[in-house]
C-alpha cells in the first residue's frame, strides 16, 4: 500500500508544482520599476567595492542571516564574520553580536538563504522580487521560498501568493482570506523581525 500510495502523492506534487510555478509574471500591476532599479543599482554598487571573493559570497548569500529581510548592500558594506569556520554577512553592526551569538544556527540560516537565492534567482526578474518581498511560505511561515525548490504561485483575488511546497497549495486555497492577510503580514517585515531595522539609523542599533 504505502509503497504505491506514496509516489501517487509525490507525482501529484510535482505537477502541481510544475504546473504553478511556470505562470509568468503577466499583468502585474503598478509597480515602481525606477526605484527598483536604482535600489538595485546601489546595492550592486555597494557590492562591488567588496574583494572579488567576498562580491561572490555576499551575491550567493543575498539577505542578512539575522534580518531575513535586509538585502546585504542596502544599507552600506555588510559586514563578513567568520562564524564556526564558515564565511557569514551580516547587513550591519547591529547584527553581529546576534549572528555570533546564534553560532551554528546562524550557519544554517545562511546555508539556506544561499540555496533560496539560487531557486529564486531562477525566476523572472518581476517574479523574483515578489516572491523576495514575500520570503516566506503564506501557508508554512517558517519556510524560506526557494528552500524547499522552486515556490509555487498562486493567485486569489488576483492577488500573488507564493508557497513553499505545492504541500501548502490546498490549505491557502481553503481559506483564501486568511491566506492573503497572511501574505500581507509577511510583506511587512518590521513586523516579524526581531530587532527594528530602519532604513536609517543603524548607528543606534543596541549592542
Ligand atoms: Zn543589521
Ligand atoms: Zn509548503
Amino acid at each position: 500500500m504505502m509503497k504505491t500510495r506514496f509516489p501517487l502523492l509525490v507525482l501529484a506534487m510535482a505537477v502541481l508544482a510544475s504546473g504553478f510555478s511556470t505562470t509568468s509574471a503577466t499583468g502585474h500591476e503598478g509597480h515602481d520599476h525606477e526605484a527598483m532599479q536604482k535600489a538595485e543599482k546601489k546595492i550592486s554598487d555597494t557590492l562591488a567595492k567588496l574583494p572579488a571573493e567576498d562580491q561572490k559570497l555576499a551575491a550567493a548569500q543575498r539577505f542578512c542571516p539575522m534580518m531575513a529581510y535586509s538585502r546585504l548592500g542596502a544599507m552600506g558594506a555588510p559586514i563578513k564574520l567568520t562564524i564556526e569556520g564558515k564565511p557569514v554577512f551580516v547587513c550591519c553592526k547591529g547584527c553581529i553580536d546576534d549572528a555570533k551569538a546564534g553560532g551554528t544556527a546562524t550557519v544554517k540560516i545562511t546555508e539556506k538563504l544561499k540555496d533560496a537565492s539560487a531557486e529564486l534567482a531562477k525566476l523572472p526578474p518581476a517574479e523574483r522580487a515578489a516572491a523576495e518581498a514575500q520570503k516566506y511560505c503564506a501557508i508554512n511561515t517558517k519556510g524560506l521560498l526557494g528552500s524547499m525548490g522552486a515556490p509555487i504561485k498562486l493567485e486569489i483575488d488576483g492577488k500573488p501568493v507564493y508557497l513553499c511546497c505545492g504541500g501548502c497549495t490546498k490549505k491557502a486555497q481553503a481559506n483564501p482570506a486568511a491566506t492573503l492577510a497572511k501574505v500581507e503580514e509577511l510583506k511587512k517585515p518590521g513586523m516579524k523581525e526581531g530587532h527594528d531595522h530602519g532604513d536609517k539609523d543603524h548607528a543606534d542599533h543596541k549592542k
